[in-house]
């Protein structure tokens, strides 16, 4: 249970960070490295506590699955360096900042 407590704790630092950083093209650079390593780390921590193989491979899917999902709807402005669609249901990507306005790209 431990391990999934730290777990929860690095996600949620991890999405601090991308609210509270203003530099859009290092969160740019950050953000699937972040997701894919969140994932590695819920995987490996479910092997840890004697999760089934067919449980593993279940969860990895799942897993890259959100994690591309939320890599193409979540974008970083340009204009005023904000996180756009973190918190957003959906898979479509925000077109303009909710901050500033300006439009986004990937
Ligand atoms: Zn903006």
């Amino acid at each position: 249970m431990g391990y999934v407590i730290l777990w929860l704790v690095a996600a949620a630092i991890g999405e601090l960070y991308f609210l509270l950083d203003q530099n859009a093209s290092r969160k740019r650079a950050v953000f699937p490295v972040f997701m894919f390593g969140l994932i590695g780390a819920f995987v490996v921590i479910l092997s840890f506590l004697g999760a089934p193989a067919g449980v593993l491979i279940f969860c990895t899917i799942c897993g890259v699955a959100i994690a591309l999902v939320s890599i193409n709807r979540v974008r970083f402005c340009d204009n005023c360096g904000a996180t756009v669609g973190l918190f957003k249901t959906g898979i479509s990507p925000a077109e303009k900042c909710s901050r500033c306005d300006a439009p986004l790209r990937k």
